[in-house]
């Protein structure tokens, strides 16, 4: 293609509403209604036209609106309230600057390949986007010195339409950048960094984003400066062959620790949000090594303040390349690293050396690993367990930390307002107080009920016109056109299932039994409506094929009007629905959902959850503030578990939700409304990233940066001295075995008597303090022992035979139960324990 310059003809801003523009440049507007009311006042329907984007609204809104708009009191009154308030948020004290004041100029680096922050910046797919976007969020809402590193893609996530025979069509539309909410790095020219990429080097353009206090920095590559094909690399989010992927990745990885060194910030923590950005490990690596460190101490280095959350128990998820390329496109490291080939694949080989696998290499560079909900956490330990062989499972040092939404983006302003009166001036600041929630409570039922239905009636409103631009666009007949307009119903009990059409995720759960769907639906008492909505990705045929499935069946004649599809599932859908539907379906074959986020957003807006106990759920479900499907129970073959859990689905409706919607008293469900003040109260504090990103930060990004401020010192004496003691560990640990343990009680024990153990154990050429040996009792199952306890036990001295002895003394609750001793390598500097993988446990007991 030939070549061309941009230029953005703009309409000048009035001075006394100048800071529109500064107002349009931060995704604070994407959670503060008030202040994207300042655009759409001046001009609704473009409003809409421009997918809320403000950069865009002000480039394309005519000269004399802005100026009739900039001489009304009304808005002007308005514009000073949004001003202020901003100006507030941007410099208020946080709950960060109070509690850790001696680390704000520690800067957290957030590594991911999606940001969902808002629908005028698509450079997401799906749950890990929102998440990460808000995370963002809350991160500013706290005052925490994160910044986050992506990707700008081309075209982000596809859009989807459907077709009159329900096949999903993936668009790719172009993006504008210049009419984004984005901001290009300049000095002089374009600020740009470059990585070795398959041999060549690929430039990048920096641009940035500002989320409130938060600074996201993201990559293009799609400058003159590349070949073609290298421009393609940011083309698409999740698209193109294993080559592209790979690309993205490293541009994400190596890219950006170089985009960030090419700004001045030098992180005192690092956050791996999944694996697609596990290589930034090894450009830290290789920045170590190059002001002359050995590449084990930069190991040693780069994991001490380094963090990792993985996502998904789905083996799709976790992403994988060949040796091949593996080598291709990173063989140029073996170099600056210092290392031989198979060092490096030794940091990511999965099980059976074949795959180079980014998970492992995220784990084996990190000194924290977590699952996003306590289930997630227990999966993650069972999948990772091959990697601490002799260890427990239970023991598998994977945590979790249960994800949540960023109330202020997701709660519909009507609520806002209610919250506002009910709950206090800044209940948005104290959003983790879970008593202020109690105050839910007093919103009187009528009050409530009012808004709910005043959601759901503008949601109605949402789908047919949705529904009714998809048909003009299809060409259907008019008939078909003209029928939405008596689509849904505003008494009828709705519910929503929108999310990723992946097919674990089970969207044709509810057809398994078509006649008692149709019972369900024609019920003329308390029948149901369902909105469907989701994407399946483009190369998942049985997910679009599942797509095809729902929509023929809303065009059955008993489920038309009733049951309908909506294309193009974004955020502003998303937000749309979780406010305006009355329940939140989601049905994953357990336990696949790692979390699941959507349920979230409903429930802080008075939507009741109906849910597998999968993800986050088992976690919040209270019996009062939502309803369950199926069972926490491992099956055998995937067809019998959707049997069991399609068979509890409709039970469930048919006994649980729909009396409960139903029965009204007074003109209102009372019922139905308890459980909704129920959710809203037990759920909103907990699931949201507020409560997360403040436990992310105490129990990871603090411990990080103290680590990181502790390894530095000296010329990284600490973990110079640390990566010694491993190896010498590590070449000697054959050398340790549990020789013989004895106790002073047989068999039995009255309650409340000490338990006294000793054990012998030969240490090799090991110090006493090298090593930590440990009383472990538990439960006894056939899998061996659970729910274990550990007691430390204390050093006694040498015996004639050589061997050293360790006492250990504890009281054992009431029960029978096993025991053992085991020995561990301990060290002041480890971080956690089995950061050696290395346990030994005693014989002949
Ligand atoms: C919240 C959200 C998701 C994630 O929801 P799940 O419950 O994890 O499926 C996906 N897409 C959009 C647009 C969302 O808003």
């Amino acid at each position: 293609m030939y070549a061309f310059r941009t230029i953005s003809v703009k309409p000048k801003l009035p001075e006394n509403i100048i800071r529109l523009k500064e107002l349009a440049y931060n995704f604070w507007f994407s959670w503060n209604t008030h202040a994207r009311a300042l655009f759409r006042k001046i001009n609704e329907q473009l409003w809409d036209e421009v997918s809320h984007n403000p950069v865009k609204f002000l480039l394309h809104v005519n000269e004399e609106e802005l100026e009739d708009i900039a001489q009304s009191d009304e808005y002007l009154k308005n514009y000073n309230k949004v001003f202020n308030d901003f100006d507030h948020y941007m410099t208020r004290d946080t709950w960060f600057s109070k509690k850790y004041p001696q680390y704000s100029g520690s800067p957290i680096a957030y590594f991911s390949a999606e940001f969902g922050l808002h629908e005028s910046h698509p450079i997401y797919s799906g749950g890990l986007g929102m998440l990460a976007g808000d995370h963002l969020k809350s991160a500013s809402d706290l005052g925490i010195p994160l910044v986050g590193v992506g990707l700008l893609y081309r075209h982000g996530y596809f859009n989807q339409a459907i077709n009159r025979d329900g096949t999903q069509e993936a668009h790719y539309l172009y993006h504008n950048f210049s009419e984004r909410p984005i901001i290009p790095l300049t000095n002089g020219g374009d600020k740009m960094i470059s990585v070795d990429i398959n041999g060549r080097k690929v430039y990048a353009k920096l641009w940035k984003c500002l989320v409130g206090r938060v600074i996201l920095y993201m990559l293009d590559t799609n400058i003159p400066e590349n070949n073609r094909e290298d421009r393609k690399i940011t083309d698409q989010l999740y698209g193109g062959d294993r080559e592209t992927r790979i690309s993205q990745e490293i541009l994400l990885g190596i890219g950006g620790v170089k985009a960030l060194r090419a700004v001045g910030i030098n992180p005192a923590a690092w956050h791996i949000n999944e694996g697609h950005a596990a290589f930034l490990v090894l450009e830290r690596i290789r920045e170590l090594v190059a002001s002359g460190l050995s590449f084990d101490t930069a190991k040693e280095i780069v994991k001490s303040n380094t963090l990792f959350t993985t996502h998904t128990p789905v083996p799709a998820g976790h992403d994988m390349f060949g040796a091949d390329l593996v080598e291709r496109f990173l063989g140029n490291l073996y170099g600056e690293l210092k290392i031989e080939r198979e060092d490096l694949l030794e940091l990511g080989w999965d099980e059976n050396r074949k795959q180079f696998n980014m998970t492992l290499l995220a784990l084996n560079l990190s000194n924290y690993c977590n699952g996003v909900s306590k289930l997630h956490g227990e999966v993650s330990k069972e999948m990772f367990s091959y990697l601490y062989p002799g260890l427990p499972v239970e023991e598998v040092p994977v945590h979790y930390i249960t994800n949540g939404v960023h109330t202020g983006s997701w709660l519909a302003q009507e609520l806002k307002d209610l919250y506002h009166i009910y709950l206090g001036e800044d209940w948005d600041e104290n959003i983790t107080d879970r008593n202020m929630w109690k105050k839910v409570n007093d919103i009187p039922d009528n009050l409530l009920w009012a808004v709910h239905q005043s959601l759901k009636e503008k949601m109605i409103a949402f789908v047919r016109n949705s529904l009714k631009k998809q048909r003009i666009r299809n060409q259907e007949p008019a008939r078909r056109i003209k029928e939405v307009d008596q689509y849904l119903r505003p008494n009828v009990l709705t519910i929503g299932f929108a999310r990723r059409f992946a097919t674990y995720k089970r969207a044709g759960l509810l057809f398994l039994d078509r006649d008692r769907l149709n019972k369900l639906i024609n019920n003329p008492q308390m029948p149901v409506q369902i909105i469907f909505a989701g994407k399946a990705h483009p190369a998942d045929a049985a997910g679009q094929e599942l797509i095809r499935q729902v929509y023929s069946i809303s065009k059955e004649e008993e489920f038309r009007g009733k049951i309908v599809f909506l294309e193009n599932y974004d955020i502003h859908m998303a937000r749309i629905l979780v406010q305006g539907v009355d329940v939140w379906l989601n049905t994953p074959r357990r336990p696949m959902e790692a979390s699941g986020t959507s349920g979230q957003k409903a429930a802080a807006n008075g939507v009741l959850n109906l849910s597998i106990l999968d993800g986050w759920w088992p976690e919040a479900y209270n019996k009062e503030n939502g309803f369950v499907i199926g069972e926490k129970k491992a099956y055998e073959s995937e067809e019998l578990q959707d049997r069991d859990d399609s068979f509890s689905l409709y039970a469930t409706l048919e006994e649980r939700v729909l009396p409960a919607y139903y029965n009204h008293e007074g003109g209102f469900p009372r019922e139905w409304l308890k459980k909704m003040k129920n959710s809203m109260v037990s759920i909103a504090p907990v699931f949201s990233t507020e409560r997360m990103v403040q436990e992310y930060t105490e129990r990871y990004y603090v411990k990080s940066i103290k680590r990181w401020e502790y390894f530095i010192r000296d010329n990284y004496s600490a973990p110079r001295k640390l990566k010694d003691f491993k190896q010498f560990i590590t070449e000697n640990w054959h050398q340790v075995c549990i020789k013989r343990v004895d106790t002073n009680v047989n068999r039995e024990m009255s309650v409340g008597s000490l338990l006294k153990i000793n054990a012998y154990a030969e240490i090799g050429p090991l110090k006493p303090e090298d090593v930590d040996l440990e009383v472990v009792y538990g439960n006894i199952t056939d899998r061996g022992l659970s729910n274990l306890s550990v007691s430390p036990m204390v050093y006694e001295g040498k015996e004639e035979d050589g061997t050293q002895r360790y006492l250990g003394q504890l009281i054992l609750p009431q029960g029978t139960f096993g025991y053992t001793v085991r020995i561990i390598p301990g060290h002041q500097d480890f971080v956690r324990k089995f950061e050696l993988p290395l346990v030994t446990w005693a014989e002949n007991l």
